[in-house]
């Protein structure tokens, strides 16, 4: 038997040049635990074995590992779906050229609607600029591919939504302005800042983690942004709802499955349990491991208690407490403790 999974995520690296306050993997302050060439195909080869239809590629900063682009082009070449999430901190434009033959869609994240708004997110200064400057390459890119009647990626903006960076009046103007300078951006996808990593601590909780009540009324912002005359561009705001855990509905059978840099494999997207290594055992070993997981009564019962953004956080720094690995433990008690330079 092998099993058969509808969709990967795969953060490639933990290394990262930006902080940002939201960071579910803390990217940029841990070792980046970077697979050389070799292990990544092996990789490769355990996701594409599983047939699945779309593989997220993501990290830390994908774009800084040397064998990303031949990876993704490996699952591209096969019929994968594969979408890159890029911070755009440097998009040269070899690069942009190669992903058009590479992936099927570029999401750069930008997460404040301007540069004093992104860059405080980020934490760090000139990150709006170089993002706008990304888009700009990859739009070009894009435009010549399409001059010359070849396929390109779709291009788009992946905008988490925080407290300080959803306000309406902000991202009215955000979205004129992306208009105006990126006519033929395909995508701008505003999703709620998910209560995962650093977004789940109390602090953050406290200051920018928006309310479900919130996140809905941001849908129909969306929607009035969207029904804009001559708004060519597909704005949608991710409904939160669909995220969070179902009463009587079992995550069990959920086909995603959520690899680390180094391999190994998460029990679930977002908490930081592990059940072993794809390099090292087989998924139709893994795979029921996962699903034993999922079902754990204890794992259940804190799914259960999720009625409030406040409650799926508190539900994520239980499990992250209980199931993380030695070092996850380890860093988790390091959080909000000054970064060594
Ligand atoms: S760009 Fe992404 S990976 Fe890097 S610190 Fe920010 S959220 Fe984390």
């Amino acid at each position: 038997m092998t099993v058969e999974i509808g969709k990967f995520i795969w953060d490639i690296t933990y290394a990262c040049p930006l902080r940002c306050v939201h960071c579910y993997t803390e990217s940029g302050r841990r070792p980046a635990r970077t697979l050389d060439r070799d292990a990544a195909m092996r990789v490769i080869d355990v996701i594409l074995a599983a047939q699945p239809e779309k593989v997220s590629i993501s990290g830390g900063e994908p774009l800084s590992v040397r064998w990303a682009v031949e990876a993704m082009k490996r699952l591209h070449d096969a019929g994968v779906a594969v979408t890159v999430f890029t911070s755009g901190w440097s998009m040269p434009e070899k690069t942009a050229t190669a992903l058009a033959d590479a992936v099927s869609s570029v999401a750069v994240s930008i997460d404040g609607a301007n540069a004093a708004i992104h860059d405080a997110i980020r934490a760090r200064a000139g990150a709006f600029e170089r993002g706008m400057k990304a888009l700009d390459v990859l739009h070009r890119v894009k435009d010549e591919r399409r001059a010359a009647g070849q396929n390109c990626f779709t291009l788009g903006i992946d905008y988490t939504l925080t407290r300080s960076g959803a306000k309406e009046a902000d991202l009215e103007r955000f979205v004129e302005a992306t208009i105006k300078r990126f006519p033929r951006l395909d995508f701008i996808r505003f999703g709620a800042v998910i209560p995962s990593g650093l977004a789940a601590e109390p602090e953050f909780e406290a200051s920018e983690l928006l309310s479900i009540q919130e996140l809905i009324d941001l849908i129909d912002v969306g929607r009035r942004l969207a029904g804009r005359e001559g708004n060519a561009l597909n704005i949608s705001v991710t409904d939160v709802r669909y995220f969070l855990p179902q009463p009587g509905v079992s995550a069990a059978d959920l086909d995603i499955l959520h690899i680390e840099p180094d391999g190994a494999l998460r029990a679930f997207p977002i908490y930081e349990a592990k059940v072993g290594n794809v390099l090292h055992e087989p998924l139709d070993v893994l795979w029921p491991r996962v699903r034993a997981w999922r079902s754990d009564p204890f794992v259940a019962k804190q799914m259960e208690t999720v009625q409030t953004m406040a409650d799926w956080a508190s539900t994520a720094r239980t499990l992250d407490r209980r199931y993380g690995s030695h070092d996850d433990q380890e860093r988790i008690a390091r959080r909000g403790l000054p970064v060594p330079a």
